[in-house]
C-alpha cells in the first residue's frame, strides 16, 4: 500500500498546473519568474479544502524556485475578524509553509482598486447604478436569453464620478447603489453582463477602520491585487473559470504593461461525510453543534492538528489524489490510511486499556512488582526501549476474556493461556461475577519461565494482549471520534438542510487506563494504544485528568 501512494504522488507530480508553469518557463513568460499566492478570505478558520490550495500555491513555488504571497481578501468587513486571520497564519505555518515577509491584505490596495473604478468611469467602463439587487438581478436574462440594459447604464461620465464619490463618502445608503462595470449585458457568459464591482457598506473594517464606506467586489479585487503583486500563477479552484474572461478583462481595460497574471483552476477537494464550506462549519460552530473551530470531528485544519492528525499525512492525503479538472467526491478513509501510514512510522506504542477488567495472578507474590523492557516502535529502532511496570494484578480489555470462547477465539478464557505483551504467559483458572452475572474478576497463574528474554520466551501461544499494572495505571478521559455525519454527502441534499444528517454519536467520553510513561506526556504528543489505534493528548489534558483523542482506530471502522 505504502509503495502504491508513493507511486501515484510521484506519477502525479508533474500535475496539469505545473505542466503549464514549465510550459511558461520554457517561453520564457516574466523572465522564468513564479509567484503564486494564496489568498483566503479571513471570514473563518481553514480547512482541508485550503490545505489542498495551499499545497499547490506554496508548493509551486517551493518547486520551481519562485515565492508564493500569502494575501488576505478582506473585502468584506461584515464578516471578517483579526482572529481569524491570526489562526490561517497558525495553520499554514503548521502545514509547513512560510510566506516571509510576503503578507499582504487585499484591503492594503483600497486606494489603488478606487483609482482603477474612476479611472474605469471616465472611460465609460462603469457606472454607477440606482436599482436594487432584485432589479438589478431581473434584468440579468438567463445563460441562453440575453439581459436588459440597466436605465442606469448611459448615465454621464460626469454624473458617475459625482455619484461614486458620495458612496465613497458615505452619503448614500447601503444597498441604495452599486457601482457596474459596463461590458455587455447580451454577452454569453453571464459574469460578463454589468458585474457589479462596488458596494456600499457602512461597518468599520478590521484594518482601515471608518476609512471606506464603498468596497470593492472579488472580481474587481482579485485580479488587480494579483496584478499589483506581480503574481504569474493565480491557481484557485473550477467555480472560478468562468470568471477569467472577467478578470482578463479588467487587467486588459486597466493595465498597461505587457505583463499579466495566468489564473489556472483546479477541482476542489471534497471527502465523504463532511461539510467543506467555512460558512457552514461556522453555523456548526455558532449554534454550538460542535465545541468550536478546532472540534476534532471537523477537517478544519485546527480540529485536525488537534486530533492528532500530522502535516504529512495531510499532505501525502492530497498528493495521492492529485489535482485535475473534475469535480470528484473522495472518501474519508483515504484520508485516514494517510494518516496511519504516517503515525505507523512515527508514534511510539504505549499501552492503554479502554474497557477494564482485572486480572489476579494468583501466584505472583503479594506487594511486589517488576519493570519489564519494551521497544517503542518496531518500525523505528532508534526509538529505543522503555521500562513498563508489572504486578500481581492487571487490567486486560473486557472482550479480551469470553466465559465460554469458541474454538477460533485466541484470546482468554477458561483453561486458556495467552501472552501479556512484553510480559508473561498467563493461564485462566477461574473468574468471579457479580450478582447480575457481569464478570469482576480473572483469576490466573503465570509462567516465570515465560519472560520476555527468559528459558522460554519463545514459547508461542495463539494470543497477545495489551495490560496495564493495576496499581500503577493511570486514568484517562478517551474520546472516541466517529464520522461527524451520517450521509456521505450531507451537503447533496436540495430538499434537506445538511445539519439534520449530523450523527448523534460521533463523540463517545470513556474513562480508561493507561501505563505510567504517558504521566508526563503534553499536549498533542500522539501514541499508538497497541492492538486498538492511534491517541494523542487533547489540549485540555492536565497533569491530574488525562485527556485523550482517539485520532483513528487501526482497523477501518468506516462502513462506506
Ligand atoms: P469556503 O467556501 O469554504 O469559504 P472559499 O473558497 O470561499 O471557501 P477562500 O478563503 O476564499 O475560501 O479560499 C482561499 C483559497 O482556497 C481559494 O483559492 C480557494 O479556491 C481555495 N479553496 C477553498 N476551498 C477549497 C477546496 N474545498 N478545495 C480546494 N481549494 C479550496
Ligand atoms: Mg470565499
Amino acid at each position: 500500500m505504502s509503495d502504491r501512494i508513493e507511486e501515484s504522488s510521484e506519477k502525479k507530480s508533474l500535475n496539469f498546473i505545473h505542466a503549464f508553469v514549465e510550459e511558461d518557463i520554457a517561453e520564457n513568460k516574466n523572465e522564468g519568474r513564479i509567484h503564486t499566492r494564496f489568498p483566503p478570505e479571513p471570514n473563518g478558520y481553514l480547512h482541508i479544502g485550503h490545505a489542498k490550495a495551499i499545497h499547490i500555491d506554496f508548493g509551486t513555488a517551493e518547486k520551481y524556485g519562485g515565492k508564493c504571497n500569502l494575501r488576505f481578501d478582506d473585502t468584506n468587513p461584515v464578516k471578517e475578524e483579526v482572529e481569524y486571520i491570526d489562526s490561517i497564519k497558525e495553520d499554514i505555518k503548521w502545514l509547513g509553509y512560510d510566506w516571509e515577509d510576503r503578507e499582504y491584505y487585499t484591503s492594503d490596495y483600497f486606494e489603488e482598486l478606487y483609482a482603477f473604478a474612476v479611472n474605469m468611469i471616465k472611460k465609460g467602463l462603469a457606472y454607477v447604478d440606482d436599482q436594487g439587487p432584485e432589479e438589478i438581478a431581473s434584468q440579468k436574462g438567463t445563460p441562453t436569453n440575453p439581459g436588459t440594459d440597466s436605465p442606469f447604464k448611459s448615465r454621464s461620465v460626469e454624473e458617475n464620478l459625482n455619484l461614486f464619490e458620495g458612496m465613497k463618502n458615505g452619503e448614500f445608503e447601503e444597498g441604495s447603489r452599486v457601482l457596474r462595470a459596463n461590458i455587455d449585458m447580451a454577452s454569453p457568459n453571464m459574469h460578463m453582463r454589468d458585474p457589479v464591482i462596488y458596494r456600499i457598506i457602512h461597518s468599520p473594517h478590521h484594518r482601515t477602520g471608518d476609512t471606506w464606506k464603498i468596497y470593492p467586489m472579488y472580481d474587481f479585487a482579485h485580479g488587480q491585487s494579483d496584478y499589483f503583486e506581480g503574481i504569474t500563477h493565480s491557481l484557485c479552484t473550477l467555480e472560478f473559470e468562468v470568471h477569467r474572461p472577467l478578470y482578463d478583462w479588467f487587467i486588459d481595460n486597466l493595465m498597461e504593461e505587457s505583463y499579466r497574471p495566468r489564473q489556472i483552476e483546479f477541482n476542489r477537494l471534497n471527502i465523504t461525510y463532511t461539510v467543506m464550506s467555512k460558512r457552514k462549519l461556522l453555523q456548526m460552530v455558532n449554534e454550538g453543534l460542535v465545541n468550536g473551530w478546532d472540534d476534532p470531528r471537523m477537517l478544519t485544519i485546527s480540529g485536525m492538528r488537534r486530533r492528532g492528525y500530522t502535516p504529512e499525512s495531510v499532505k501525502n492525503f492530497i498528493n495521492s489524489i492529485g489535482y485535475t479538472k473534475v469535480e470528484a467526491i473522495n472518501d474519508f478513509s483515504l484520508l485516514e490510511f494517510a494518516v496511519k501510514e504516517d503515525l505507523n512510522k512515527k508514534a511510539p506504542r504505549v499501552m492503554g486499556v479502554l474497557d477494564p477488567l482485572k486480572i489476579v495472578i494468583t501466584n505472583y507474590p503479594e506487594g511486589e512488582s517488576e519493570e519489564m523492557e519494551t521497544i517503542n516502535n518496531p518500525e523505528d529502532e532508534s526509538m529505543g526501549t522503555r521500562m513498563i511496570p508489572f504486578s500481581r494484578e492487571v487490567y486486560i480489555e473486557r472482550n479480551d476474556f469470553m466465559e465460554d470462547p469458541p474454538r477460533k477465539f485466541f484470546r482468554l478464557g477458561p483453561d486458556r493461556e495467552v501472552r501479556l505483551k512484553s510480559a508473561y504467559i498467563i493461564k485462566c483458572h477461574d473468574y468471579k461475577k457479580d450478582a447480575d452475572g457481569t464478570i469482576i474478576e480473572v483469576h490466573c497463574t503465570y509462567d516465570k519461565d515465560t519472560k520476555s528474554g527468559g528459558a522460554e520466551a519463545n514459547r508461542k501461544v495463539k494470543g497477545t494482549l495489551h495490560w496495564v499494572s493495576v496499581p500503577h495505571a493511570l486514568k484517562a478521559e478517551v474520546r472516541i471520534y466517529d464520522r461527524l455525519f451520517t450521509d456521505p454527502d450531507p451537503d447533496g441534499h436540495k430538499e434537506t438542510d445538511f445539519k439534520k444528517f449530523l450523527n448523534p454519536d460521533s463523540l463517545k467520553v470513556i474513562s480508561g487506563y493507561v501505563e505510567r510513561s504517558l504521566a508526563n506526556a503534553k499536549p498533542l504528543d500522539y501514541f499508538q494504544f497497541t492492538r486498538l489505534g492511534y491517541f494523542n493528548i487533547d489540549k485540555e489534558s492536565t497533569a491530574n485528568k488525562l485527556v485523550f483523542n482517539r485520532t483513528v482506530a487501526l482497523r477501518d471502522t468506516w462502513k462506506g
